[in-house]
Parts: structure tokens; C-alpha cells; sequence
């Protein structure tokens, strides 16, 4: 495996890959990998390309600082998950070289307003724009490719994939199912600073998607999801029925194949989690 930090070098390795007739596969990372992260090297692998994995913590999506201090970096584990799970190149940007004039505001910010705007958009002020940022950045570095992420991120995936359709990118957007732990909790590097027992009351989000398996209205979906995480001792952010492209809730009228969204503070640690949802019309 090859380790990249400068812009340069990443920028001419994806170039030479492209001019002897491979694809290129990149798949975007904070770094403290796990297995959510491990499928993603291993989807983009078995793609056929040559796979460029990135490990950055951009300061810019972060909408409160300590969140970003106490952010868990862990390198010498990730250059082995990268290895072991079949990237062949690691590129470790600096923060000078990715946002030279941090934290003075940087100029140049991609918006996605609409799907952007709503749920993570609302609750975290500015995330979805230093997401865009970044992503837009690390897509013209690596030049045209396949970009997998994870539905874990549903709303993430959402608003690159409108990135690309607005800006004609040359980026074919890959998404990849979530990863879970046995008991249902989705894998997350923010999982660590769980109890016990908060752990057993984030299960309430995993539980509660579970719950809506069988087809129903959007208002019913929503009583239920409501009901299961009301009752698990958590600070439910939000609990909704959404178009999994613009995230406008749905009524009772639709019927198909749409997404719940969860998100939760377990004590004091913000867990998301979705799942698909089949609506049938009320009365039908
Ligand atoms: P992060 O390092 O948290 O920015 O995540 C990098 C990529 O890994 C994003 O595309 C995430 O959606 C994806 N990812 C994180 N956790 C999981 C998971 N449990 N299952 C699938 N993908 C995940």
C-alpha cells in the first residue's frame, strides 16, 4: 500500500492509474476505521479498481469544537485496516494543504441547499457545507472515479449525490448498506464513548427501525419509531418519514419505498440510524 499526504502526488497517482487503463475507486474517511469503513475498501476493491482511501478530520464540518478535540484518531490502526482490507493507496492530507487558511473562514463553500438544509442540515448549522466542501475538494484531487459511502450517512450520500448531479462531476456515486454490530447498533467511530448502559439504550434506534418492517402509513411509521425511542431514556433529535432524495417528509397519501431516519443524545453522545420503509396509503 502507498501513503500519500501531499496534494500533488495523490493528484498524479490517480492521473497514472487512469492512463494505464484502470478505474479508480475512492472512498472518503475521518480515520478511526472499522468494519463499516473495512466494507467500504472491500466494495470498492472488488469493483476492479485501483482503490484510493483518504483519511482527513475536516475541521469545516464540524459545528462544535469539541466534538472535533475529541474526535478519535487512531492512524497506526487505520494504515493497518486500509492494508488489510485491500486499499492500495492511503492519502493523509494535511490540514495547511486541504484548508490553507483555516480557521480564518475559507472563501469557497459548496452549499446543497434543500436535502442539505433539513434534519443533520438543521440540527448542526453548517455541517453539510464543510461535508461539500471537502468532498468536492477530494473529488477534483482524485479526478474522475466510482466514490463509495456508506447509507449509514443516508443524508451525507443524499446531498453528494445531488453535488455531483448539479455540478456534472465526473464521479459515479456508490452507496453501501450499514454495517452492524451483532446486537443491531450500526458501527460508529463515536460508539466507543458509550457505557454499558447507554449502549443498551442506543440499541432503542436499531430496534426501532427494526420495527418498521412491514408496509403501513407514513403518520403510523412515525408513531411507532416515536413510541420505541420515548420509552428507551434518550433525547430523540428527530423521527421521520422521508423522500430518500430531497428528505421532504411524506404524508399519508404516499405509497413505496422510502426512508426512516432516527437520530438521537445518548447520554451526550449524537447517534443517527435509517432504514428503508415501504408506505402504503391510508385506507388502502
Ligand atoms: P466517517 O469516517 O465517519 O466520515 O465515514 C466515512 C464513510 O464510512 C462514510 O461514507 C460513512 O457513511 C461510512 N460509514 C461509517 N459507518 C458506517 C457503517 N456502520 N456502515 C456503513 N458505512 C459506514
Amino acid at each position: 500500500m502507498e501513503h500519500v499526504s501531499d496534494l500533488g502526488t495523490w493528484r498524479s497517482y490517480a492521473n497514472e492509474q487512469r492512463a494505464s487503463g484502470r478505474g479508480v475507486a475512492l472512498v472518503p474517511t475521518m480515520g478511526a476505521l472499522h468494519e463499516g469503513h473495512a466494507a467500504l475498501f472491500r466494495a470498492a476493491k472488488a469493483s476492479g479498481d485501483v482503490v484510493i482511501a483518504t483519511l482527513f478530520v475536516n475541521p469545516r464540518q464540524f459545528d462544535n469544537g469539541d466534538d472535533l478535540v475529541s474526535y478519535p484518531r487512531t492512524p497506526e490502526d487505520d494504515a493497518l485496516i486500509a492494508k488489510e482490507n485491500g486499499v492500495d493507496c492511503l492519502v493523509v492530507p494535511t490540514l495547511e494543504s486541504m484548508w490553507p487558511d483555516y480557521p480564518h473562514a475559507t472563501s469557497t463553500t459548496v452549499s446543497v441547499h434543500g436535502v442539505g438544509d433539513l434534519f443533520e442540515g438543521a440540527e448542526r448549522p453548517g455541517h453539510f457545507d464543510g461535508v461539500a466542501s471537502v468532498v468536492a475538494k477530494l473529488f477534483i484531487l482524485t479526478g474522475p472515479c466510482r466514490a463509495f459511502f456508506g447509507e449509514k450517512d443516508f443524508q451525507q450520500l443524499a446531498v453528494v449525490r445531488q453535488m455531483v448531479r448539479d455540478l456534472a462531476l465526473e464521479v459515479q456515486v456508490v452507496g453501501c448498506p450499514i454495517v452492524r454490530d451483532p446486537d443491531g447498533l450500526a458501527v460508529s467511530s463515536r460508539n466507543r464513548y458509550l457505557s454499558p448502559d447507554a449502549r443498551r439504550r442506543a440499541l432503542s434506534l436499531s430496534r426501532a427501525l427494526a420495527g418498521v418492517g412491514n408496509p403501513d402509513t407514513a403518520s403510523n411509521h412515525r408513531r411507532h419509531l416515536r413510541e420505541v425511542l420515548d420509552g428507551a431514556g434518550i433525547v430523540t433529535s428527530y423521527a421521520e418519514i422521508v423522500d430518500p432524495v430531497t428528505f421532504e417528509v411524506c404524508s399519508d397519501d404516499e405509497a413505496g419505498v422510502r426512508r426512516a431516519l432516527v437520530a438521537a443524545v445518548v447520554d451526550g453522545v449524537r447517534l443517527i440510524d435509517n432504514a428503508a420503509v415501504t408506505l402504503v396509503p391510508r385506507g388502502a
